[in-house]
């Protein structure tokens, strides 16, 4: 799932493409009835709805909350994006043929196999497009009138963000201590104590702390929990410097691949011995709170 890495690398090509186009037209075959009564476009009650609360705004810019994409409209409007599992926004002229949307150069990035999962576009002023590619089809799209958007139910829960500079050690050990009897890696990815950070992050956060994954919150030390601060915004803002994480389905918006899957230490390194400079450990793989956590079974020391 793109974590906040992949949601900021997406939010800053979204700033760099799309800002001041309009959209002229909005097409989707996302239909799904286990979302009836949702407000989410995969309720086929919903999509004219959205369709008509968007089409013919201009595209002011995006940001990020949490994993949530923000994409600001004239006359008050908020397009909110989840991408969950898979999904990911591409830009580009595409066509449609056959009943789907193909990018016009099928040899461009927006050709990668992963990116031909099309199940919403956004057709702008320019004559490009904003197609929205997701495999598995979990994500979660609507609109918000933006001045309601701070009391919207999918974003008042969610936890500060880690690369704000408000956030600091203190505001780390305060949202911790909401969950004391949590184990470290699942609290990390509790979206209501800190918001962005997923399954690829919170190991190669807890790798570099030195800390195991199934440390309980409360017995985290003063000292461990100031290596799991140091930690965390270098590793995110190294995510976004990297381009994100392509080791599953996310690709940028223009098709191609982060780098970031390139510089881990205990994500899906099962097996590998660990490279921290001197250790002589193991990376090692455990369901933790139903997610698989790496870690290394030397230096990730367990309290
Ligand atoms: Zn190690």
């Amino acid at each position: 799932m793109p974590e906040l890495p992949e949601v900021q690398t997406t939010v800053n090509g979204l700033n760099t493409v799309a800002r001041n186009h309009s959209i002229r037209a909005i097409w989707t075959d996302y239909k799904s009835a286990f979302h009836e009564g949702k407000d989410n476009i995969k309720n086929p009650a919903y999509f004219p709805y959205f369709k008509k609360e968007v089409t013919g705004r201009t595209i002011l810019g995006a940001t990020r909350i949490g994993k949530n994409i923000l994409i600001s409209l004239s006359g008050g409007r908020t397009v909110l994006i989840h991408m969950k599992m898979t999904g990911h926004l591409l830009y580009g002229h595409y066509l449609f043929q056959k009943g789907t949307w193909k990018p016009a150069d099928p040899s461009s990035p927006l050709g990668d196999p992963y990116n031909r999962f099309i199940h919403l576009v956004f057709s702008l002023s320019n004559g490009k497009h904003l197609a929205f590619s997701d495999a598995r089809k979990f994500a979660k799209i609507l609109v918000v009138k933006t001045d309601q958007l701070a009391k919207h139910a999918d974003l008042g829960a969610i936890g500060p963000d880690p690369l704000s500079p408000r956030f600091t050690l203190t505001t780390l050990r305060e949202r911790l201590a909401l969950r004391p009897h949590a184990r470290i890696k699942q609290a990390l990815m509790d979206q209501h104590l800190i918001a962005g950070i997923g399954n690829i992050y919170s190991d190669e956060i807890l790798w570099r702390a030195g800390i195991h994954p199934e440390s309980i919150v409360s017995h985290i030390s003063a000292a461990a929990l100031a290596a799991i601060f140091k930690a965390m915004k270098p590793l995110l803002e190294e995510g976004i410097d990297f381009g994100g994480d392509s080791t599953s389905d996310y690709r940028n918006i223009y098709g191609e691949r982060g780098a970031f899957q390139g510089r881990h230490h205990a994500y899906r390194r099962t097996g590998d011995a660990c490279d921290r400079k001197g250790c002589t450990g193991t990376i090692a793989r455990r369901i933790v709170g139903g997610r698989s956590a790496h870690f290394c079974t030397k230096h990730q020391i367990k309290v």
